[in-house]
């Protein structure tokens, strides 16, 4: 029946490609609209270019500010994205809150009550026409849409005709595709990042009466109800006063009886990196957003971080640049604070590992773990550099894989095979610092029972993921680290920056990071406050939010928790992990050594302002999927959702109370079209609440945009400077329009501020806003209320974006993008230890060109799977040809990190 492929890649995005045809489809994988429209089309045989199952929706159809699949793109350039009409005029969102419950809730048992209606319909046409099919003999789209609504239930009257429309090829085929097998849980994954349905009575009940209402499948308008008109118009008129008035932070601040108390994490970020782009919206940004929220709900906050500062990467830096660790320490946790201050991060206390608190609080837990039996000994074999005098962490050896033979394999794991390597099992083993072949030594080390601690552990995160909001991927991986059950791990390290051991069999060593770094939350919080055990020991009063990226999960779900556990003093563990995938920069990943990608320490030079990069950085956050960074869909935003909607909305309303009205908010006299807009913004306030009450950001953020959407068509369909002119009705209509468009950006600066706070100010400095207004979201769902009435005087208005030009952002992409041009710092550099050799340019020519020959050659007997014992033979030519080279170079002989060369 039809022409389409589906080809799986890599990351879960399906692409199916066909021949004919010059209309492309795009669906999602789980998306249960897509079922329906691939079905229509396999059933009509409709030609089409390609289906692709994408998961950058919003890179499908670049004008849209929310992910609208399924999307059809016309050969006009149009695209459609209603996937099937019937739904329109039938029961849609009675199918959503069924498919809701079905999937997310497991309430199958509930869902013929919500389809009640519908059911009722579809039984009455099936016996009256006593027919198979619901349009006759013939199958028509209308089972094709029941179908999909059937997945939900199985209503006993419905089976036969259920089974009839599911054995159609059309129908298999798309299930197949979308559900990939897995029935109603392959719509699962999916159904989690969308916002729950509304589940208002007259949608449950009367879904498929009305032929005047046009219910939207995503992205278009939203219907209003009368009921709902009148009730924003009644919030509305209530003002400010209903507001209860907000509190100013203490210091310090601590837990309260009787509120909701707040404790926000953002992992700790290591001291010798500067920050890009990903790991800041990954943790500090994304936990800030959360903090200034939770501010606007009226809960007792408190957001610490600080650096990680412990470990063998300090002490090489250190040695790189000719300073102790403490110094390193010092000059890095500069550049942080610096980078994070000009990002707007408004942590309560931005500390740092290395202090007092941090040996007390660590030495405290490691001698209750101790005392209760959690640790236990064992000897280890190490690689030790007599050179260098110090035990050689993973990632500083390199060596031969055991497995593959790669010649650069490092300590911990392969690059070219992904084997894990335990260090001493390299073959010809280098320490990565001089160059010099290690010793194998054996040393005794504690390791923490992390077995004994597992059942405990399991009946934690069983509570904790089920009452707290955990992102999919926390539980997945930290599930997957169970499922093969826990081993013990070493808690201790031979090196010397780091938190002594205080053991006295254990005097020359430190505790590894691991161990070490996630206590650093509970010291910095020492630092802060003497009284931090009321929220490090306190889990019945305080709430737990740790922000981080993924691949920090398991230190998080796991491994700090069993200390905690284990250390049996009441602590408070983590409720709610908020893990973010990877953002990428522009098609490939974020590297200092190649120079790719914008570092925190660069942004500023830019000339594009903290709050435009905090906003484009959190509407791409990889939240849910990963995501990409790219200077084209920067300006692109920037120029079309800033600037032209949101900027030009809030611009113009202001700019109307000046010119027409002098300044002054006229009197406003509501009439059905005001208070339908006045509903539509508060069910926007509301998804902007429920998506932000349970972190996702980058949805939440969508929910802005709309309503700046909605205020600028209200502006253009009302036209309040033709109506200016007009006779008194008139100009009584275009002061209502005015002022419930300045209104409506004064709402708008609140919801802004946890994503842009200085815009967010500068809008209600401009309106010359009540402080009281930020209090519009402190009750349940948020109140929209007018809170600049008649006769409030507002400020100079400005523009508050500016256009970023294209050959503004050609230039910053060239800068940034690995050209390796002049404007990029130069990577650093191994440092050069030991001798450096005399420079013999003749010689050095001859050996890049065997050096390269050699590489051809060992590259060549790979591709024809060569036996290893030849393949090896060949490689230990290539490296000893590369230390010939190097001599000739005058450098030391090791393949030290070169430009554009190493990852
Ligand atoms: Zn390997
Ligand atoms: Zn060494």
């Amino acid at each position: 029946m039809s022409c389409l492929k589906v080809i799986k890649n890599n990351n879960q995005s399906l692409v199916c490609v066909a021949t004919n045809g010059q209309m492309n489809l795009f669906v999602s994988e789980g998306n249960p609209h897509c079922l329906k429209a691939l079905a229509a089309l396999e059933a009509t045989g409709v030609q089409c270019g390609f289906v692709s199952f994408s998961i950058f929706p919003e890179r499908v159809v670049p004008f849209l500010s929310r992910p609208t699949l399924p999307a059809l793109a016309l050969p006009s350039g149009q695209y459609l994205f209603s996937s099937n009409a019937i739904c329109r005029h039938t029961c849609l969102p009675a199918l959503q809150q069924a498919l809701h419950m079905a999937v997310l809730q497991g309430k199958s048992s509930e869902v013929s009550k919500v389809l009640q209606g519908p059911i009722n319909v579809l039984e009455q046409s099936l016996s009256k026409r006593n027919a198979p099919y619901l349009t006759g003999v013939q199958y028509g789209l209308l089972c094709i849409f029941f179908f999909q609504c059937m997945f939900t239930c199985e209503h006993k009257s419905l089976k036969a005709w259920f089974d009839r429309v599911a054995a159609m090829n059309a129908c298999q085929s798309a299930a197949q595709k979308v559900l990939q097998g897995k029935g109603l849980q392959g719509m699962k994954s999916y159904m989690q990042k969308q916002p729950a349905p509304q589940s208002s009575q007259c949608r449950e009940t009367q879904p498929c009466n009305s032929n005047s209402a046009e219910v939207p499948e995503e992205g278009g308008e939203r219907v209003v109800s009368e009921e709902e008109m009148e009730a924003a118009a009644l919030t509305w008129s209530k003002g400010l006063n209903t507001c209860p008035p907000a509190t100013k932070k203490q210091h310090p601040i601590l837990p309260q009886e009787g509120k909701r108390n707040v404790l926000v994490t953002s992992a700790l970020p290591y001291v010798n990196n500067v920050p890009h782009l990903g790991n800041i919206i990954g943790c500090v940004l994304s936990a800030d957003v959360f903090s200034r929220y939770g501010h606007l709900r009226g809960w007792n906050m408190l957001f610490v971080c600080g650096t990680d500062e412990y470990g063998t990467a300090t002490e090489n830096k250190a040695r790189e640049e000719g300073l102790t660790p403490q110094q390193i320490c010092d000059k890095y946790h500069a550049v942080h604070s610096s980078i994070y201050k000009w990002f707007q991060i408004d942590f309560d206390y931005f500390g740092r590992t290395t202090t007092e608190k941090q040996t007390e609080i660590a030495q405290d837990i490691f001698w209750r773990l101790h005392e209760r039996g959690f640790l236990i000994e064992d000897t280890v074999e190490q690689l030790r550099c007599e050179n260098c005098q110090q035990f050689l962490a993973d990632r500083f050896v390199e060596g031969i894989c055991p497995h593959c033979s790669y010649p650069e394999a490092r300590g911990d794991q392969c690059d070219k095979c992904g084997r894990l390597i335990n260090a001493v099992d390299l073959r010809e083993p280098q320490c990565k610092v001089c160059r010099q072949t290690p010793v194998i030594r054996s040393s005794k080390h504690l390791f923490l029972d992390l077995p004994k601690l597992e059942s405990q552990l399991e009946q934690w995160l069983e509570k904790s993921t089920s009452t707290g909001d955990w992102t999919a991927n926390a539980k997945q991986i930290t599930r997957s680290w169970l499922r093969d059950g826990l081993k013990p791990r070493c808690i201790t390290r031979d090196l010397q920056w780091g938190t002594p051991v205080p053991h006295a069999d254990f005097k020359e060593k430190v505790f590894y990071v691991w161990f070490d770094a996630p206590i650093g939350y509970l010291s910095i919080t020492a630092n802060y406050t003497n009284e931090w055990e009321k929220w490090w020991k306190n889990p019945h009063q305080v709430e737990l939010y740790n922000f981080m990226a993924k691949d920090n999960v398991p230190f998080h779900s796991v491994v700090f928790p069993c200390s905690l556990l284990g250390a049996q003093d009441n602590y408070t563990l983590v409720n709610h992990l908020i893990a973010t995938e990877y953002l990428n920069y522009e098609d490939t990943k974020f590297s200092k050594s190649r120079g790719v990608g914008v570092f925190g320490d660069m942004a500023k030079d830019t000339g594009i302002p903290s709050d435009v990069w905090r906003f484009y950085l959190l509407y791409v956050r990889p939240e849910g999927q990963d995501s990409a960074f790219s200077w084209a869909d920067m300006a692109l935003k920037n120029n079309s959702e800033l600037l032209n909607n949101l900027g030009n909305f809030i611009n113009r309303a202001g700019m109307f109370v000046t010119k027409f009205f002098e300044g002054c908010v006229p009197v406003m006299e509501l009439q059905e079209e005001d208070k339908k807009l006045l509903a539509l913004v508060s069910w926007e306030l509301q998804q902007y609440i429920q998506l932000m009450d349970k972190i996702k950001i980058r949805d939440a953020l969508k929910h802005i945009l709309n309503i700046s959407r909605h205020g600028n068509q209200y502006i253009q369909v009302n036209e309040p400077w033709k109506k200016i002119k007009g006779g008194d009705s008139e100009r009584q209509r275009a002061g209502t329009v005015t002022g419930v468009s300045v209104n409506i950006a004064c709402l708008l600066s609140v919801m802004l501020s946890p994503y842009m706070p200085a815009v967010s100010q500068t809008i209600r400095d401009q309106l010359n806003a009540p402080p009281s207004c930020i209090n519009t979201m402190l009750e349940g769902n948020g109140t929209f209320v007018c809170s600049l009435s008649a006769g409030h005087r507002i400020g100079a208005v400005s523009p508050l974006f500016q256009k970023l030009e294209a050959d503004q952002i050609e230039a910053l992409k060239k800068k940034f993008g690995g050209q390796q041009s002049a404007a990029v710092p130069a990577p650093a550099v191994a440092v050069e230890v030991g001798t450096v050799n005399q420079v013999d340019p003749e010689k050095a020519k001859q050996l890049t060109q065997a050096v390269a020959e050699q590489g051809e050659k060992v590259r060549a007997l790979k591709a024809q799977k060569a036996e290893k014992a030849v393949i090896t033979a060949e490689v230990a030519k290539l490296l000893d040809l590369k230390k010939q080279l190097a001599l000739a170079e005058g450098k030391n002989p090791e393949p030290a990190p070169q430009k554009g060369k190493k990852k």
